[in-house]
């Protein structure tokens, strides 16, 4: 067992230079390392469903962005969704192209 104050020391020395954010829920998200994202299927599913996703996760709300988008809902309705400004939506939709281009 390690203590609790060591495996933020280590996040911290791994993402050192690093772009890091707070989620609404108080964890740190580096953006420079996607796969550190967290994502919680529950919580995607529970957006996609209709409910308020301002509590998602950097790394969910890139997951739902783009199947809401693919259901036809516009940049500012999915922005009101989950809880961000439509460039932010937008800027997902053109990372989620390049990414399966
Ligand atoms: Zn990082």
């Amino acid at each position: 067992m390690s203590r609790p104050g060591e495996k933020r020391a280590l996040w911290t020395r791994r993402h050192a230079g690093h772009h890091i954010t707070t989620t609404p829920t108080g964890r740190r998200a580096c953006r420079t390392c996607p796969i550190n994202w967290p994502i919680n299927p529950d919580s995607v599913a529970r957006v996609l469903d209709g409910a308020p996703g301002d509590d998602l996760t950097i790394g969910e709300r890139r997951v739902v962005v783009p199947i809401l988008r693919a259901r036809g809902l516009t940049g500012d309705q999915i922005a009101d969704r989950v809880g961000c400004s439509d460039r932010t939506v937008w800027r997902i939709l053109t990372t989620a192209r390049q990414a399966a281009a």
